[in-house]
């Protein structure tokens, strides 16, 4: 690895040293990034992920306290330590109830690790008191609803959000949900390293009882009945890919209704008025869960729905806890089911958690202090661009019909874009944040979260509010907003300012693999389905919808083929939404990328052409290595393919990406014409 690439890499690969600096202070030009990461050995035909990222790899191994290591995490580790700085700058004396306050006491409550331990499980005992006064399955109905304030979800799951027909009003919604693991299919699949799982869940359940102060007899017997309750909930579920229909799971009935036809133990009008909520309708995903959660409620003894909520409650709040709690949290969560071999610093953890609590208060601070205007007009003008590239290339298909397409155009003209923070800040006043303990923080955040989203039923939607904070390195498209949410961290690339990054690289990286793949998201399989003012409509014509499926359906066979682990492929139906977003995001990439001044003026930066620089940009976007227990569990749960297919995978479909990197046929990164996806 030359020199050049060991320096650069160094800053973008930081440790857990708090006062780090990541951008290197060199005089004269820092190394470019794209082209030192290259790894010549490999041939880009045969796996294109290798070839981009494989020397940052190949240095830089996923340290014992992660569960991967990529561009990613990075990103996240220059970010704490910006944040480690405002924590430290909280005025110890700041007015009571100012952001300040919250993010003094916040921070040095989360780092009294001894204050933590005296505790014990102490923070959680008004819960636990509430839980063991069960005596009916009435009393467990009450609870599970009570518990939902404090942040423990439990036997389903319910929010207040935009109504999927009617954006313009906020609807109760209940799915199924009450779950320990983390999707249905980990308490069925067959494959070994499954099973392993299944079996260390048992020891997890059997320990966080002992540690609600079960003795170890009785624990040991409640945690098999306890799997076995779990595993008829997941049995009552639907599978991962049958939830991205949106139509499939949505059914409005009145609360009485849902009461009668559904769930006689439940009383919805009575417990949604506690909440103040008195909605007409409810809309239930998936009724058969709710009669299956009816039968299991009369046929679970009121002692093991106890030791239930127990258990969901300290899952819930064990990594705020003390010792034994947070080892059990990091060995079943962290090690288990994430390979991590050790546990993060205490105050990454802290950082990490306050995001969580108080995530817009450090926002606020952070794009004052970190994202100028120039970095947001440069993305808000790239949105643009990528809108218009949308445009023609929906003039251009040659399988749509033109009713389709003026529909389309309507609804992409209409597409709403947010960029770098939100206009408005959220307001914590109401929020207490102390000094009691760590735990009693994070349960106040999600009492506080709770009572906020249960506030907004009943008035207009306010569609200027953001679902995830400036420093999040993601972002996402709602559907029912038609709007693309991009978070400011979202276009960081570690060790560069904003005005290091070139005009090909960021097409490539924020452009094709974030703008455009949020963009497509209004244009996939299930965004389709929702009109321009976010309501789910049958907006194609029967013939354009039956043609998209079709072309749909050759993406879902490509990634049903890949194996990322032994006996484990990539569930191409589940993931259908996102893999026609990451390759929409390229297409109308490449189209904007090729209207730009770089473009055009055929200017190599590191040895590269402007082209080669946009398809690398995309792939260092998901410059990322996986432990085998996070491959596993994402293969399971997530409807993203893991990160190296997200390279792999659009791009073996793409003809202008054969030519920059002199593909061949008969390559493993090339397909032959007709078996290629074409959608956009
Ligand atoms: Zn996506």
């Amino acid at each position: 690895m030359p020199t050049a690439a060991l320096i650069l890499a160094a800053s973008i690969a930081v440790g857990g040293h708090p006062a780090h600096r990541t951008v290197d202070v060199h005089k004269g030009k820092k190394p470019d990034l794209l082209s030192i990461i290259i790894d010549k050995s490999v041939d880009p035909g045969v796996d294109f992920f290798s070839y981009s990222n494989g020397l940052w790899i190949k240095a830089y191994p996923i340290p014992p306290s992660e569960s991967s290591w990529g561009i990613g995490n990075a990103v996240i580790t220059e970010l704490r330590s910006k944040l480690l700085t405002v924590n430290q700058h909280a005025s110890k004396n700041a007015k009571p109830g100012s952001d300040d306050q919250k993010v003094h006491d916040f921070w040095t409550t989360g780092n009294d690790e001894a204050k933590a331990e005296r505790l014990g499980i102490t923070p959680l005992r008004p819960l636990f008191d509430r839980i063991d006064a069960i005596s009916t399955v009435q009393d467990a109905v009450d609870v599970s609803f009570w518990i939902q304030n404090q942040g423990v979800s439990s036997l389903f799951s319910f929010y207040v959000g935009q109504d999927e027909k009617s954006s313009d009003v906020m609807a109760v919604h209940v799915q199924q949900g009450g779950l320990g693991l983390p999707e249905r299919d980990f308490y069925f699949n067959s494959e070994a390293g499954v099973a392993k799982i299944r079996a260390e869940y048992l020891k997890h359940l059997e320990i966080l009882l002992k540690l609600a102060g079960d003795s170890d007899e009785t624990a040991t017997a409640k945690a098999t009945s306890i799997m076995n309750f779990e595993t008829s909930l997941a049995k009552a579920s639907r599978k991962l890919e049958d939830l991205r229909d949106p139509i499939a799971n949505y059914h409005k009935m009145t609360p009485d209704d849902v009461t009668s036809k559904l769930t006689p133990s439940i009383d919805w009008q009575k417990h949604l008025s506690d909440w103040h909520l008195n909605p007409s309708a409810v809309v239930v995903g998936q009724p058969e869960f709710f009669s299956s959660l009816e039968a299991l409620l009369k046929g679970t003894s009121i002692d093991l729905l106890k030791s239930y909520f127990r258990v969901r409650t300290l899952a819930a709040y064990s990594p705020y806890l003390n010792k034994s709690a947070v080892d059990e949290d990091f060995r079943f969560n962290h090690t288990v089911l994430s390979g991590q071999k050790t546990l993060k610093p205490r105050w990454k953890r802290v950082i990490d958690s306050e995001g969580e609590a108080i995530g817009f208060i450090l926002g606020r601070i952070f794009v004052r202090d970190y994202f100028p205007p120039a970095s947001k007009k440069r993305y808000a003008d790239i949105v643009e661009a990528f809108r218009q590239a949308y445009g023609r290339r929906i003039d251009k298909l040659d399988w749509m019909s033109p009713a389709t397409k003026a529909k389309a155009h309507l609804k992409l003209s209409i597409l709403h874009k947010k960029v770098g923070y939100p206009d408005k800040w959220k307001d914590y006043s109401k929020l207490e944040i102390g000094t009691e303990s760590y735990c009693q923080n994070m349960i106040n955040a999600s009492k506080w979260a709770f009572e906020d989203m249960l506030s907004k039923f009943g008035k207009p939607v306010d569609r200027n509010e953001w679902d995830m904070t400036p420093q999040t390195y993601n972002a996402y498209y709602n559907p029912s907003n038609n709007e693309i949410v991009l978070p400011a961290a979202s276009f960081a690339v570690p060790g560069l300012l904003d005005s290091e990054v070139d005009e090909a690289f960021a097409y490539g990286y924020a452009g094709a693999s974030t703008i455009g793949h949020e963009m497509t998201h209004g244009f996939d399989d299930e965004g389709r389905q929702y009109d321009g003012k976010g309501n789910l409509s049958e907006w194609w014509t029967k013939d354009d919808a039956k043609k998209f499926q079709n072309r749909a359906a050759v993406m879902i066979k490509q990634f049903n083929s890949y194996q990322p682990l032994p006996g484990l492929h990539i569930n191409g139906k589940a993931s259908l939404g996102e893999n026609i977003a990451d390759y929409g995001g390229i297409l109308l990439g490449i189209d904007a990328f090729k209207r730009t001044a770089s473009y055009k003026s055929g200017k190599k930066i590191g040895g590269l052409t402007p082209i080669q620089r946009f398809f690398l940009g995309y792939a260092i976007s998901w410059m990322t290595e996986e432990r085998p227990e996070v491959l596993r569990r994402q293969l399971l749960s997530d409807v993203h393919a893991p990160a190296k297919w997200r390279v792999l995978g659009p791009l073996s479909n793409i003809p202008e990406f054969y030519k920059a990197f002199h593909i061949k046929p008969g390559q493993p990164m090339w397909r032959p014409e007709n078996q290629r996806v074409r959608i956009w």
